[in-house]
């Protein structure tokens, strides 16, 4: 198929509005997938990610479709975008790949902030847009006020929209054939140097780093020697391939392409997401547009529940750090916890889906502490300190002040929320600048927040008062120095470095009295008195006490039923399994896990 009749698309859609769903009908109505094979969500290959309804991973597909106009076969390359704000780096690797996008909305719920950012996000690379307006076949469907909301926020003609619904199968052709009269085919390089775009990676046990790419210009196959750019390294191809939507080897993939590239390259670290892979010889010495710097925002500590599951872990994290290169990691050891990890996430969703993977994929029982943000400490010597973990925060003697992140944020919500709302901005000290009104529902705030303050349950809340209809987007905005101070929990009198954070000086103690207030809730009774303390330095701001027990929990089962015993014992041994022990003291992991939702 010539390159006049290749497009690349992808569609974007705030989470939940239709875009697996919709892709799953153009690969059945294209004939990629045969409709009793049609798995639900083909795209959506992970439990996680269904479970979750969001897309991780950027997956290509490549569709043939007859257009009956000309009555010719186009090549259709579907490469897929996450939708949460989380993944924005990976939506804008997936579009300097594409020449257009299906912008999806559904037309019960209208435009929401993702859709905005999105939106701006493909703008900024040139793609041309085509709104779908999706699940039209539900009764409270309201395509009217969405079409009127595409000319008002986003300045897209609304006669453009094609009506459609995903489940129904209905508008579905009418798409396809928009893609091929509105996306325009790759562009040529007239050179005919080999220019491909590194969009993805992926790792295999067997076959090594597997190289998505889009190609821009030239032809790569097998026994071809390339060079990456970036690096200066080069390799020997050994296969190249489309995704139909499984993997399947082609002789060669040339300019409009999208596909895979397998290279023998054993070491995913060599591997830069989008960097340019061209020949060793004669190639091309300018970089494709399109890498972007991969910055984390929120840090926490992974430690192996069980010291001698290090290496288990370690092994673990390398992995999925080769198939997540957004994930930053560093070796730390606490006193406290041992060895582990300090590792850095592009946001607290990214975060809890690693954390979630490492255990159900790799099973290995964590530890987490609590998330921070990366302060900036100036030291009274003058000197500025960068610190994303609170027990690296040096003597509060020294320091002159702490400054944190702060991030822009918008959100999308309706107006009869607003004055529920604005507490819940101001209680996460955050200000609102402009509000805007959207329609006669909804309106945009625009907001400034210490990303701290969102990180644990904004999103949470926000969806709570909205009844799921508000929604929200940031961008970093730079730095603030603020009144921030240093919170410890300590159980019997020793600091557990895992539940420290730093807080605004305003919060610390209704922080630090959830957090106690969890721990006494879940923490057994042990044979002796725990004390729990929240503190800033020497200054206990918070105490409560767990009363000590002495009796053995075999003991209610007055004697007789061995079996019923031997179940009891059991299930204590499985419940020790998931505890660390401070000190004396056995806290359970879940115990962790709930402080890191208190706020
Ligand atoms: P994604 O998060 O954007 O990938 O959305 P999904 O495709 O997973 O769809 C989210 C939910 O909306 C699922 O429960 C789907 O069954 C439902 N859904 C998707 N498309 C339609 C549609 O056209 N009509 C109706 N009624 N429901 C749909």
């Amino acid at each position: 198929i010539p390159r006049e009749r290749i497009r690349n698309f992808c569609i974007i859609a705030h989470v939940d509005h239709g875009k697996t769903t919709l892709s799953d009908r153009l690969l059945q109505i294209t004939g990629t997938v045969v409709e009793s094979k049609l798995q639900n969500q083909m795209l959506d290959s992970m439990d996680l990610e269904r479970e979750r309804g969001i897309t991780i991973k950027a997956h290509p597909v490549t569709m043939t479709y007859f257009y009956p106009k000309d009555k010719q076969y186009y090549q259709l390359n579907l490469i897929d975008t996450p939708g949460h704000v989380d993944f924005s780096y990976e939506v804008s690797r997936s579009l300097s790949a594409c020449e257009g996008a299906l912008l999806v909305i559904d037309a019960t719920q209208g435009i929401q902030a993702q859709t905005v950012s999105n939106v701006f996000l493909a703008e900024k690379h040139n793609l041309v847009l085509i709104p779908v307006i999706n699940k039209i076949d539900l009764p409270t469907a309201n395509p009217e006020l969405v079409k009127k909301q595409l000319e008002e926020i986003l300045a897209i003609p609304a006669d453009t929209a094609i009506l459609a619904s995903g489940k129904e199968g209905i508008g579905i052709d009418e798409i396809l054939q928009a893609i091929i009269r509105h996306i325009p085919p790759p562009q040529a390089f007239p050179d005919q140097i080999l220019r491909a775009l590194i969009f993805d990676s992926v790792y295999d046990p067997f076959k090594g780093v597997i190289l998505y790419v889009r190609m821009f210009s030239g032809k790569i196959k097998k026994g071809e020697k390339i060079l990456l750019l970036s690096t200066k390294k080069s390799y020997e191809v050994k296969e190249v391939g489309i995704f139909n939507p499984k993997m399947v080897p082609e002789e060669e993939l040339y300019e409009g392409n999208s596909g895979y590239v397998i290279a023998n390259i054993k070491d995913p670290s060599e591997i830069k997401i989008g960097d340019t892979i061209t020949w060793e010889t004669g190639g091309t010495t300018s970089p494709l547009p399109g890498f972007q710097e991969i910055v984390p925002m929120v840090f926490s500590g992974i430690y192996p529940l069980n010291s001698s599951e290090f290496e288990k872990l370690k092994n673990a994290i390398q992995k999925l750090q080769i198939n997540d290169p957004a994930i930053t990691i560093s070796q730390e050891s606490s006193v406290a916890l041992g060895s582990g990890f300090r590792c850095g996430f592009l946001g607290l969703l990214h975060m809890e889906i690693v954390q979630e993977r490492l255990r159900r994929e790799y099973g290995v029982d964590i530890l987490t502490t609590y998330p921070s943000v990366v302060y900036k400490v100036y030291l009274r010597s003058g000197e500025i300190l960068e610190v994303d973990n609170p027990s690296k925060l040096p003597d509060p003697s020294t320091i002159e002040h702490i400054a944190e992140p702060l991030v822009k944020a918008y959100l999308i919500v309706p107006s009869e929320n607003i004055g529920e709302l604005m507490q819940l901005i101001s209680e996460k000290r955050g200000s609102c600048e402009t509000t805007e009104t959207l329609d006669q529902n909804m309106v945009i705030l625009h907001c400034l927040f210490p990303l701290n303050e969102i990180l644990v349950d904004f999103n949470d809340k926000l969806k709570s008062i909205t009844h799921g209809y508000g929604s929200m987007d940031y961008k970093p905005a730079g730095y603030r120095i603020s009144d921030l101070v240093k919170l410890d929990i300590l159980v019997n009198g020793e600091p557990i470095e895992a539940l420290s954070c730093i807080v605004h000086a305003s919060k610390a103690e209704s922080r630090g009295r959830a957090i106690i207030q969890k721990l006494k809730e879940r923490i057994p009774r042990h044979l002796f008195k725990i004390a729990l303390q929240a503190a800033i330095g020497s200054k206990i701001i918070a105490r409560e006490d767990i009363g000590a027990i002495g009796k053995n929990v075999t003991a209610k089962c007055y004697g007789g039923d061995i079996t019923r015993k031997r179940k009891l014992l059991e299930k204590q041994k499985e419940g020790k399994k998931r505890m660390k022990t401070f000190g004396k003291v056995d806290i359970p992991q879940e115990a962790f896990l709930e402080i890191l939702k208190t706020d």
